[in-house]
C-alpha cells in the first residue's frame, strides 16, 4: 500500500493558566493506494485522557491549581471553591461537609479556614478566664 494523502485536525482548547493552546481531542485521515488501484481510507479519532481519570465525558475545565495540568477535568468532576472560586480537579478540591460533596474548596482556603478558626479558639481560651472573672465581680 503506498501512502497518498493524510489529513489532520486537532481540536485545541486555550489555557490561561500556562497561556498556551492545548489539545483536546484530535482526528486524522490517512488515504493509500493498494497494489490493486483501489483507495483505502483510515479515519481515527482520539481525545486526551481527562485528569479526574474518567473517560468518554465531556471536558468541563482545567484545574488552577494542577501546577502542570496536562489534561482538563471532566465536566462532571469539575468545581470551583466556594470561597475564591478557583477552578479545581477532584484531586485539589477538599470538601467541607461530606452531606455536601459539590461544596469544595481549595487547599489554600481550607487551611486558611482551619488557621482561622484555631486562632479564634485559642483567643477564646486565653480570653475566658477574664471573662469569668469580669462576670464575677459584676455580680
Ligand atoms: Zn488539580
Ligand atoms: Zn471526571
Ligand atoms: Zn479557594
Amino acid at each position: 500500500m503506498r501512502p497518498i494523502r493524510s489529513e489532520r485536525r486537532v481540536e485545541v482548547v486555550h489555557d490561561p493558566w500556562r497561556g498556551a493552546p492545548r489539545m483536546i481531542a484530535s482526528s486524522s485521515v490517512d488515504h493509500a493506494l493498494t497494489d490493486q488501484g483501489a483507495v483505502v481510507s483510515t479515519h481515527q479519532s482520539s481525545r486526551a485522557a481527562l485528569v479526574c481519570g474518567c473517560v468518554g465525558h465531556p471536558p468541563g475545565g482545567y484545574c488552577g491549581v494542577c501546577t502542570n495540568p496536562s489534561a482538563p477535568v471532566c465536566a462532571r468532576c469539575f468545581r470551583f471553591c466556594a470561597l475564591c472560586l478557583k477552578p479545581l480537579c477532584p484531586r485539589h478540591s477538599v470538601v467541607i461537609n461530606p452531606a455536601n460533596p459539590a461544596h469544595v474548596l481549595c487547599g489554600e482556603c481550607a487551611q486558611a479556614r482551619a488557621r482561622h478558626r484555631a486562632v479564634a479558639g485559642m483567643f477564646r481560651w486565653i480570653l475566658s478566664p477574664f471573662v469569668e472573672f469580669d462576670r464575677d465581680a459584676r455580680s
